[in-house]
């Protein structure tokens, strides 16, 4: 097997151009046998750089799907870390942005299962209504009912 396409493509070159002299020269039996043989490694030679080809393509391929992937963690890292997991009411939780940092962002909750697929969906209050206030995940579609005379512990 070839180490790589460009010595392959070498080899295949150097044996097209001794392919072509040994067709032009009709004096020697064994040059024309040898030519012959020649022509089907060539065959070979170009199937084998195909395949070698193909697979470049894959695995070059894969390595930009990785290269996205860890882009990706790497972004969901960085806006994970500015969010801390509370308990807004009982046995009711979300993430709420860390109020230590030094952002515009007014103070808001992420969806907890939204949080864990590494998507920020901000909880948005949906209505209030004489049984309670109810507040809805944006992505997920995850409602949260409240109580009446609940204030949270935003
Ligand atoms: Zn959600």
């Amino acid at each position: 097997m070839y180490a790589d396409i460009a010595s392959a493509l070498t080899a295949v070159k150097s044996l097209s151009e001794f392919l072509s002299l040994a067709a032009k020269s009709k004096t020697d039996a064994a040059v024309a046998q040898k030519a012959a043989e020649l022509s089907v490694v060539i065959v070979d030679l170009t199937s084998a750089m195909s395949a070698v080809q193909a697979k470049n393509n894959d695995l070059l391929s894969r390595n930009h799907e990785l290269e996205q992937k860890i882009m990706e963690m790497d972004n969901w890292k960085a806006t994970a870390e500015k969010y801390s997991l509370i308990e807004v009411s009982l046995d009711v939780f979300f993430y709420a942005n860390n109020k230590d940092q030094s952002t515009a962002e007014p103070s808001h909750w992420l969806c907890t299962k939204c949080y864990e697929d590494h998507k920020k969906s901000i909880v948005q209050r949906e209505s209030s209504i004489a049984s309670g206030t109810f507040y809805v995940c944006p992505n997920c579609k995850q409602e949260f009912r409240f109580s009446p005379g609940w204030f949270g512990n935003k």
